[in-house]
């Protein structure tokens, strides 16, 4: 049992409403096929050191060098959480700071560019982030930018294009990375085409953490000047930002990240962030890294089987897309069915999409969370048989009330934080 009533019994108390709140969330989350792709199920040691003092403490500065009395211990959860990663990814320099991914490529921009520099990044349709240099985000109000794109037959990157288009452009920093790329990037390449330019290589693994960790995705980290990730994806701790780099690099990120661009540090969220760390060096966390690619492989292919486009035909990595085009129906009212019927996915542009992104000719299909349950192939194939179904008969009530049925059996085999 999750909410443990002497560990919640306080807020019970005090807040019934929240109380009542988060345990309709964990009901939710325990109640559905969980398929979008940057969500996951941090463990209860991670959820636990969430929860914890840690929370109170003011901290501005670094372990050693801080602002504020009374930091020897919040220290040794920052040091233990730096050392972990740095293990972990092979990395010279690790800051664990930053709140979020955003903030991570915030910090990470700064330390290397100036108001009005040129980069280059993948476009948001392309499968980019926002912080890559769309207009409405910081990235694209603060920057000059250029976008790269997939191909249009092949729907991968051609880093023969992509050197083309730098040669050309001459950026200060290309950014690669992508939250919607199903293919695994090519980091000595795009090492080579920043030489090439004399570019910056950034590359924000936020996506692909949990995979480059257990060594599942080649590692950027040899290449890049400066990595950036979140860590609730697929490496599956607490919500936040990681910055990695190699150690000439150290003092520029640190301090941009601190005083630069974020004030104290979330101690408690740190702490969860070694926890983390910690479980990403086990052999079991290498299986199930390996299983969430396994899964989206298996998944794609019933699609793919039953007639549905996978763009780029197929996946090798934790994710794939969908494009509805050829079936006639929209990402968003595929998403809204799909919810009807249990099974929870995002309506994503296609590459090449002629639609808004409110509305969409595609959806995100991803594994990490249904692995953490421990699902396997034969559940993806029970689970690709009952998207087909939804898919096929998108307004048929009696289809969507019988997988609804089918998925609460699912779920029901593979149980959540019990
Ligand atoms: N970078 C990539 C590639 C992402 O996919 C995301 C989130 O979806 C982020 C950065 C931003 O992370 P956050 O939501 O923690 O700011």
């Amino acid at each position: 049992m999750l909410y443990d009533e002497n560990l919640f019994k306080y807020l019970a108390e005090t807040d019934s409403e929240i109380m009542d709140a988060m345990k309709e969330e964990l009901a939710r989350q325990q109640g559905q096929l969980e398929l979008i792709a940057s969500e996951n199920f941090a463990s209860k040691a991670v959820l636990a050191a969430l929860s914890n003092p840690m929370q109170n403490k003011y901290a501005e500065g670094y372990p050693g060098k801080r602002y504020y009395g009374g930091c020897e211990f919040v220290d040794k959860a920052e040091e233990l959480a730096r050392e972990r990663a740095k293990e972990l990814f092979g990395a010279e320099h690790a800051n664990v700071q930053p709140h979020s991914g955003t903030q991570a490529n915030i910090t990470a921009y700064l330390s290397f560019l100036e108001h009005g520099d040129k980069i280059m990044g993948l476009s948001l349709s392309h499968g980019g982030h926002l912080s890559h240099g769309h207009p409405v985000n910081f990235s694209g109000m603060f920057l000059q930018v250029v976008h790269y794109e997939v191909d249009r037959e092949t729907k991968q990157l051609n880093y023969d294009a992509l050197e083309e288009q730098a040669l050309r452009e001459k950026p200060k920093l290309i950014v690669a990375g992508a939250s919607a790329y199903p293919r695994t990037l090519d980091f000595k390449r795009l090492r080579e085409i920043c030489d090439r330019v004399g570019a910056y290589l950034m590359v924000d693994i936020a996506h692909i953490a949990g995979l480059v960790a257990a060594g599942v995705h080649p590692s950027p980290v040899p290449y890049a000047d400066v990595v950036t990730s979140t860590t609730h994806k697929t490496l599956r701790g607490p919500r936040g930002g990681l910055i990695l780099s190699p150690a000439k690099y150290a003092k520029t990120i640190d301090k941009m990240n601190f005083p630069g661009t974020q004030g104290g540090p979330f101690m408690h969220v740190i702490a969860a962030k070694a926890v983390c760390f910690k479980e990403a060096m086990t052999d079991e966390f290498k299986a199930y890294q390996r299983q969430i690619v396994a899964n989206s492989k298996k998944l794609a292919s019933v699609m793919m089987e039953n007639g549905f486009e996978v763009v780029s035909g197929g996946t090798d990595t934790h994710l794939f897309l969908i494009d509805l085009s050829n079936k006639g129906i929209t990402g968003k009212d595929a998403e809204k069915a799909l919810e009807k019927a249990g099974m929870t996915v995002n309506k994503n542009t296609v590459p090449f999409d002629e639609k808004s992104p409110f509305v969409t000719s595609g959806i995100r299909v991803g594994t990490p969370a249904l692995t953490t349950r421990g699902m396997k192939e034969p559940e993806m194939e029970e689970i690709g048989r009952l998207m087909v179904r939804v898919l096929e008969n998108i307004d048929d009530e009696k289809v969507i009330s019988d997988v609804r049925n089918a998925t609460a059996d699912l779920v029901a085999r593979f149980p959540l934080y019990e």
